[in-house]
């Protein structure tokens, strides 16, 4: 593989999923509707309860007759204020994202695996086993 196709190919890989203007979107959160009420209100997120006994968060207008986790009744349920909701949805963000970095690393991997196997010429093969090992560190990284 010649240099420009090798960068062609990771742009091919890059743009895969939500790409940039989907996540800067999604981080953003949906446009305001008009200038009053909560945070929560104006954005349409649900309201948000933590469970005291195991942390679990809970989404809806009220919390869960019993943690769906550690089964402790509902009125170990405390409601997130705006903030803290905010973070929760933010972290949910980034483990999709993590995820879906790991899904496409198992995707390369199968693809180095497969031109490894081919074994056309030296030159591809050592493209395909460098690609397999950073491959496997973006996984690594995004599953510690
Ligand atoms: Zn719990």
């Amino acid at each position: 593989m010649d240099p420009i196709s090798r960068r062609q190919w990771i742009v091919t890989v890059g743009v895969g999923g939500t790409g940039l203007a989907g996540m800067a979107a999604m981080a953003a959160g949906r446009p305001t509707l008009n200038g009053s009420g909560s945070a929560s209100e104006r954005t349409g997120m649900m309201k948000k309860w933590k469970c005291g006994g195991c942390g679990f968060v809970w989404d809806g207008d009220q919390p869960p007759e019993n943690c769906p986790k550690c089964g402790a009744p509902r009125e170990k349920f405390a409601l997130l204020d705006d903030a803290a909701a905010k973070l929760v949805e933010r972290s949910r963000h980034t483990n999709a994202l993590h995820a879906r970095m790991i899904a496409l690393a198992r995707d390369i991997e199968a693809v180095c695996k497969d031109g490894i196997a081919d074994a056309l010429d030296p030159a591809c093969v050592a493209v395909f086993q460098k690609a397999q090992a950073h491959a496997f560190e973006m996984m690594k990284q995004s599953m510690t």
